[in-house]
């Protein structure tokens, strides 16, 4: 497959979408990101890899550290971790309280804001160093040692964080979680924060694309059985109250984040992240799932 061709292909007519949306500006640090770039990398199960635009910018990984959170929660409690959540489509936003009350503090699954607070409560619960443990995963799932939180970025969203204080205290009413809540939402904030490229990401989702491999990083062990069962919730639960379309346009497991980025893997394939801060009313990157589009409709290859 000429990857390079169908990037070149993909730039080109994304360029109609280039003013479509604006960047998150509900956390402070993210209003001043300049709304106008653009980066993809794709990564293939042999070796090859294949970047366009600002590839190499790094930025906020946001929501997209939740399949990290998940994939460590997993290693540690296997199956019991859906005793503190469940793994169904929310089809409400990302923040949203209205069913995290209605479900008594049992979040919908670990890619909403909720699950992933839960997460966070799980981490600091079993790691003895959960801020440095955290991000050495993320740092060996990379191959990179140079990626790292944004504190900046931490504090501006906790300086706002109204919501998710909101939803940390309706988990704890329900028992949801055990430690200081601020505790909690300091840790869930500064995963949040972490800063990669489209090449790092890409990188780092290799490992979920390629479940058939061992996935063994900093501790964080996985069965090829748990990979595929991540690589499902990312299906169904990866776009916010958008799962069901980008499954219809693109359909590839994936995760989104409000900083702009998309990771996406085709198993035993390729995975690929892009990368432009603008996004649609749903809190996705309108040039990212265009190009995700884009790149499953002219390789005709998705899951389907
Ligand atoms: N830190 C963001 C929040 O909690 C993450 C949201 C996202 O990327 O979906 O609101």
């Amino acid at each position: 497959m000429n990857y390079h061709q169908i990037l070149e292909n993909i730039y080109m007519d994304i360029r109609p979408y280039a003013q479509v949306g604006k960047q998150a500006d509900y956390i402070p640090a993210l209003a001043s990101v300049d709304p106008d770039q653009f980066g993809i990398c794709i990564n293939t199960l042999q070796g090859d890899e294949y970047a366009l635009g600002q590839a190499d910018t790094r930025f906020s990984i946001q929501s997209i550290s939740k399949v990290f959170s998940l994939a460590y929660c997993m290693s540690i409690l296997g199956d019991n971790i859906w005793l503190r959540m469940d793994k169904e489509p929310s089809g409400t936003a990302f923040n949203s309280l209205i069913q995290l009350e209605l479900e008594k503090g049992y979040p919908r699954n670990p890619f909403i804001n909720a699950g992933a607070i839960v997460m966070s409560d799980i981490l600091l619960s079993h790691l003895s160093h959960p801020h440095e443990d955290y991000i050495a995963f993320i740092r060996e799932i990379s191959h990179n040692d140079t990626i790292n939180y944004n504190d900046e970025v931490a504090r501006s969203e906790e300086s706002q964080g109204y919501l998710n204080a909101a939803i940390a205290n309706l988990l704890k009413y329900y028992h949801n979680i055990d430690n200081d809540i601020a505790d909690v939402l300091h840790f869930y904030f500064l995963t949040c924060s972490v800063e990669m490229s489209c090449k790092e990401l890409s990188q780092a989702f290799l490992a979920f694309a390629n479940h058939r491999q061992s996935f063994d990083y900093h501790g964080v062990s996985l069965t090829s059985s748990q990979v595929k069962r991540i690589n499902a919730i990312m299906q169904t639960c990866g776009f916010y109250d958008e799962a069901g379309e980008f499954s219809y346009l693109v359909g590839l497991p994936g995760k989104s984040g409000v900083g702009g980025g998309i990771a996406a893997i085709y198993p035993s394939r390729y995975s690929v992240a892009v990368w432009s801060p603008r996004l649609n009313e749903k809190g996705n990157s309108v040039m990212g799932m265009k190009a995700l589009e884009l790149l499953t409709t002219e390789t005709e290859e998705s899951i389907f």
